[in-house]
């Protein structure tokens, strides 16, 4: 995608002139970072000065950085000798591209951050399921007392935290495909892939490049490093022999290939081979908020990663024993005239809907839609199939699941989230689940998923 000379990270000092692009929270600190490391930094943004961080704009201000808002100009790559990018900035901007054509790098946050440090790292990348890995791992390494940062695509940003660093020992990074795109030379220790299915094309080519994406987390791994894979998805196994990568294979799932490296799911245990002479471990995930699917896999995939980094046996346990759901995942809101209200408005493609339909043994009633993302809805056809008795969409995409689905289940178009929990409720009966799982972004009617999320625990809630 773009050429980078060997970590350019390691280069940055006073003579150094740094161009930031993107001035969202990692953004930010990334400006902060490069100018603590003595860099001369000019930092722009397609959002005008007004509609920036005032905070950041003062403290840019006092410190001597340029920042140029609502549009981009090539004037800004004038001696400039690296490009860093905030996740969320579109890789075709002219500017970027401008910055190629005169073989300057362009750079991710993360990638800059990350090539400043020699603490280990694991990185979890997937369609779904990242956070929840992510949180996990960071909780087993502090239950075993040690000191752990958990960021990146989630909360804190790894260069917010370089800014002010804590000496942890293990880094756990969640890693979006974004971030990989910018991130040639990012070698993680222990990289963890969870899952790939459709999701985000309206940013990539086609499927193929958004898979490629992900298999890139392996690309600057060395013989010492891991990579942690899904031997029960077949997007994954499928694509593997294309993928040359020299790290040491490590699998979790119920399928796991023959071998010392493994993480096999066995019911509700997970069997642990952490390689050659290792001895094996059991991981009982019976009574663990872990112990429904998607996240037993999830689980698995957090234990092999946290082993692997000598997490010790004690931390992971407390932590499997403690885990709680995160918020809109799957999340129990209410149990109201025999029917389950599930809030897992987090489920924003299809791979995440189809893995919360599978996951649930009753009748279901399911409200989804939203902004589309470009991919094929008809890949639920077969667990819709099976699974849902009624469906209510909203939003943007409506009319096109309509025409998916209507031939599938009985399907009912609402004008908002409460009108949709309304007929939900009328069409479900004792026993059934009201899910809502959209497969879409939250944009077109919500400011993010967590408030499309409370939007329907209030309309639930306004049931009783
Ligand atoms: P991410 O950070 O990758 O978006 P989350 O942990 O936030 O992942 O979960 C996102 C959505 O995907 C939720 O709806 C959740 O229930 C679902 N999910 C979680 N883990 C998996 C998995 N392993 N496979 C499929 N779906 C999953």
């Amino acid at each position: 995608m773009m050429a980078l000379p060997n970590n350019s990270s390691r280069k940055i000092g006073p003579a150094s002139k740094v161009l930031v692009v993107g001035l969202g929270r990692s953004g930010r600190a990334a400006v902060k970072l490069l100018h603590k490391l003595g860099a001369a930094v000019t930092a722009t943004d397609s959002a005008t000065l007004e509609r920036l961080d005032q905070q950041f704009l003062d403290w840019a201000h006092s410190h001597d950085v340029k920042v140029e808002g609502g549009a981009h100009s090539d004037r800004l790559l004038d001696k400039v000798d690296l490009v860093v990018v905030s996740p969320g900035v579109p890789l075709d901007l002219p500017l970027l591209d401008a910055a190629r054509g005169r073989g300057v790098a362009v750079v991710g946050e993360m990638a800059l951050a990350a090539g400043l440090v020699s603490t280990p790292i694991v990185a979890i990348t997937g369609t779904n399921g990242k956070s929840t890995v992510t949180e996990l791992i960071g909780a087993m390494f502090l239950a075993a007392g040690r000191r752990v940062f958990v960021g990146g695509n989630l909360g804190q940003p790894l260069s917010e935290y370089l800014l002010d660093p804590y000496e942890a020992e293990v880094l756990v990074l969640e890693v979006s495909s974004f971030q990989l795109d910018t991130a040639p030379d990012f070698r993680p220790e222990v990289a963890v892939l969870l899952n790939i299915s459709p999701d985000h094309l309206d940013r990539y080519v086609d499927y193929e490049h958004y898979a490629a994406s992900k298999f890139s987390l392996f690309s600057a791994q060395t013989r010492l490093n891991a990579a942690v894979l899904n031997a029960d998805d077949h997007e994954i196994m499928g694509r593997l022999a294309a993928h040359n990568f020299v790290s040491r294979r490590f699998f979790f799932g119920c399928n796991c290939p023959e071998g010392d490296n493994s993480a096999t799911i066995n019911g509700l245990e997970v069997i642990v081979k952490a390689g050659p002479g290792a001895k094996e471990e059991r991981y009982s995930l019976a009574a663990s908020e872990l112990g429904l699917e998607p996240n037993l896999h999830n689980g698995a995939a957090a234990i092999i990663a946290a082993r692997l980094l000598d997490c010790p046996a004690e931390g992971i346990r407390t932590a499997i024993a403690e885990f709680k759901t995160l918020g809109h995942r799957l999340e129990k809101i209410a149990e109201i005239g025999g029917v389950l209200y599930l809030d897992d408005s987090k489920a924003t493609n299809i791979g995440a809907v189809a893995a919360a339909l599978a996951g649930i043994n009753r009748p279901v009633v399911l409200i989804a839609g939203g902004r589309d993302k470009g991919g094929d809805y008809r890949l639920l056809a077969g667990i819709v199939k099976e699974k849902v008795k009624g469906m209510i969409l909203i939003g943007e995409a409506r009319d096109k699941m309509a025409a998916v689905f209507s031939e599938l289940t009985r399907v009912a178009l609402a004008d908002d989230l409460p009108a949709a929990v309304r007929l939900a409720a009328s069409m479900a009966d004792r026993g059934d689940v009201v899910l809502l799982s959209p497969a879409c972004a939250s944009f077109d009617m919500f400011t993010s998923y967590g408030h499309r999320g409370q939007v329907f625990k209030d309309a639930v809630l306004a049931l009783r």
